[in-house]
């Protein structure tokens, strides 16, 4: 028999804490409860049709069916640039400023193997997308942890960061608009960051899949408009969020053109790039009418009014969303997150995310997601009312 041992670097890894609530979950379906699901952070609308056609064109022409190249059509990229010029008055440049991604998940996994060396600080935010603790440990990281509190309006204190490890600290991960608090930093906040990163020679990988998921006609700065942005990190982006295409796996990074290409070299040596009907319909995305982009704003927006309502009207405690289709809400009393999300399922066949999933931070929060329609939002609550 064959001995299967792991290498070191996976059992490093956090530990899956959604086991237990999957079970319960996966009880509560066989039980055959209604179940109203707000625990994914997963658009529920299709990709616009538009773009559905953009990709039915490309895949019939013979020359997208082999490899792409695996810094992405240069039109695609212009197309970013483009929009990046258009939605933050930033310029890049498409050939060296601007690479493409199998998903924006792909590039953050990878990164800290281009720049983080066995023993290097890693700085990150918790609660967090656990991908940034998942890249850090496989490339021999040591994540440190940036709390985010809600006194500091659930940014990272820079502050309250460690001389010594400033000191060892590579790469910095920030997440605005944020996932799962659902905070927006404002470009004052950014300008700190270019700063302290200027002094402590940090790279700065920022993460922002929702700037387009706003509300109150309020749009988010990216991190690229703060001056010397791009002397100092990168910006993440995906077409997941923005144009309801999670399944397609696109989406793209911009930024320091060195950062790009230390990305690019792990990139040639792993991956082969995006299928280029899925490029060209993500430039169909990026160049067509914005207007579904303004129909998704609209639909998210009204169903977080009714879902804030509900929670507030039930004693919850809850920050009213200004981005982002996460809600982060406190539990009650007496509970635990874990415990409550448990409740939640349990006696009224709710799924939620116990907030201490995304890292110790997360602990007295859930986070619910408004993936649903207005109807499921009200029935949510209505059950929640019954149950607290
Ligand atoms: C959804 C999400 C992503 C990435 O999505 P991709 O589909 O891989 O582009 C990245 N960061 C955060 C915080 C997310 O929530």
């Amino acid at each position: 028999m064959l001995k299967i041992q792991r290498a070191e670097r996976l059992t490093k890894l956090p530990p899956y804490l959604f086991a237990e609530i999957d079970k319960m979950k996966a009880e509560a379906k066989a039980r055959g409860v209604d179940i109203i699901n707000l625990g994914i952070g997963d658009p529920d609308q299709p990709t616009p049709p538009h773009i559905i056609r953009a990709l039915n064109r490309a895949a019939e022409n013979p020359a997208n069916h082999q490899y792409p190249s695996y810094e992405g059509l240069l039109e695609f990229r212009q197309a970013v640039a483009q929009w990046y010029q258009n939605r933050f008055r930033v310029h890049l440049d498409p050939e060296k400023e601007v690479l493409s991604l199998i998903g924006s998940k792909e590039g953050i996994g990878h990164i800290p193997l281009a720049f983080v060396n066995p023993g290097d600080i890693v700085l990150v935010p918790d609660p967090g997308y656990p991908v940034y603790q998942a890249g850090t440990v496989l490339a021999g990281g040591i994540p440190y942890t940036m709390p985010l509190l809600e006194e500091n309006g659930f940014l990272p204190d820079l502050e309250r960061i460690p001389e010594d490890i400033r000191q060892r600290a590579k790469l910095m991960y920030l997440n605005s608009p944020n996932n799962p608090t659902s905070a927006v930093a404002p470009l004052e906040y950014f300008k700190k960051v270019v700063d302290f990163a200027r002094r402590y020679n940090i790279l700065v990988c920022h993460d922002a899949p929702y700037s387009e998921m706003y509300y109150d006609g309020n749009p988010p700065p990216s991190f690229m408009e703060a001056p010397g942005a791009k002397e100092v990190g990168v910006e993440f982006h995906s077409l997941s969020k923005t144009f309801n295409m999670t399944g397609w796996r696109i989406g793209f990074v911009v930024g320091h053109p060195e950062i790009l290409a230390g990305l690019g070299a792990v990139k040639t040596n792993l991956d082969s790039g995006i299928f280029q009907a899925i490029q060209y319909a993500g430039i169909e995305a990026l160049t067509g009418s914005q207007e579904c982009v303004a129909q998704m704003r609209k639909i998210y927006q009204e169903r977080r009014d009714v879902l804030i309502d509900g929670l507030q009207q039930l004693g919850l405690k809850v920050n009213k969303p200004q981005a982002t289709f996460y809600v982060w809400v406190s539990v009650p009393k007496g509970f635990t997150s874990t415990g409550f999300t448990a409740h939640l399922l349990k006696n009224a066949g709710i799924v939620t995310t116990p907030g201490n999933g995304f890292g110790r931070y997360g602990e007295g929060y859930i986070r619910m997601t408004i993936t649903v329609g207005v109807d499921r939002l009200k029935e949510a609550v209505e059950r929640m009312k019954s149950v607290l």
